[in-house]
């Protein structure tokens, strides 16, 4: 899988894949405030591709650009269709989708505020985030040693470039100690989240989910509530320890990239394989993204 493309909207334009580069002293490169989104777009069953949840998307890159005070030269509604024309432009049905906002070459302070402020839109075929058998049998996930960002130590609602180290150290670890993912507990101790994915933990006919506190308020994540109560379950949004994730009876992950993904170990506990909920949640989740469910039909933008 490559995450070569024809081309990448920059600044307005479209450019060809190897001529999308920037100065080495673009600010962002060195200090990490630049914004992202992560977006997919899915074949449909009726045929050609529709970006899912797309409005939702641009309206929490333009509230992260908000939130750390870069202005952006382009409006929702010009964001919203340059995400479809550079899909179009590429030829591509079944994408990921990458916005980033971030401050180009001028002044090297850290007060630096007149640099000009750069957008790009990249495109490529991204498959099962944590591999094809994760999303199938389930992965296993360990309890980082790296605590998430305290809730006044960043802007956690925002999804910021620089706040990717704290889960890029996590994810490193997890991997080098022969675990799929991290899951990052908060500065009291509490379950956050994964390092990209937002984590639900099932047992009996309680289903939890961590409060947006200090975590982002996944998209994914809303969608799993939404499919949950459409099938007549409850979500309670509150604090849990990691003792709740070892005695569940189900945990899984939601994000744009990791979609649904089933947890099936945590910190050498067996939950087991894939439990009914996850199966339900993942199956109209996979679903709904391609067409196939009706009420879902509304969130996704064809193309
Ligand atoms: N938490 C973090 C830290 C993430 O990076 C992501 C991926 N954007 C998520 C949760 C899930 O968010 P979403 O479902 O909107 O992709």
């Amino acid at each position: 899988m490559s995450i070569r493309s024809k081309v990448i909207w920059m600044d307005g334009e479209f450019v060809p894949y190897d001529q999308a580069n920037i100065h080495v002293l673009s600010h962002t490169l060195h200090y990490g405030l630049g914004v992202f989104e992560g977006i997919r777009s899915y074949k449909q069953v009726g045929g050609g591709g529709a970006v899912f949840r797309l409005g939702e998307h641009i309206d929490r890159l333009l509230d992260s650009a908000k939130m750390c005070m870069l202005k952006v030269p382009y409006s929702y509604e010009e964001l919203f269709q340059a995400c479809v024309d550079t899909l179009q432009k590429n030829e591509l049905e079944e994408a990921y989708i990458r916005p980033l906002i971030f401050l180009g070459e001028g002044a090297m302070g850290l007060g630096a505020r007149n640099n000009p402020v750069h957008v790009i839109i990249a495109v490529w075929n991204w498959g099962a985030y944590l591999g094809d058998e994760g999303l199938q049998q389930g992965v296993r996930v360990a309890t980082s040693s790296f605590t998430r960002h305290a809730v006044n130590a960043n802007l956690q609602r925002a999804k910021v470039t620089g706040h990717y180290v704290n889960s890029i150290l996590a994810r490193y670890e997890a991997n080098d100690n022969g675990f799929d993912e991290a899951i990052m507990l908060d500065h009291n101790g509490y379950v956050a989240e994964g390092t990209g994915e937002n984590l639900f933990v099932i047992r009996g006919k309680t289903i939890k989910t961590p409060a947006i506190t200090n975590i982002l308020g996944g998209i994914t994540r809303r969608t799993a509530i939404e499919i949950l109560q459409h099938n007549g379950h409850e979500v309670i949004e509150t604090q849990f320890g990691r003792d709740a994730l070892y005695v569940a009876d189900e945990v899984f992950m939601t994000g744009t990239a990791a979609e649904v993904t089933p947890v099936r170990e945590v910190d050498r506990r067996e939950v087991g394989p894939p439990g009914p909920v996850t199966r339900m949640t993942q199956d109209v989740y996979l679903r709904g993204v391609r067409g196939e469910i009706e009420w879902m039909k509304p969130l996704l933008t064809t193309y």
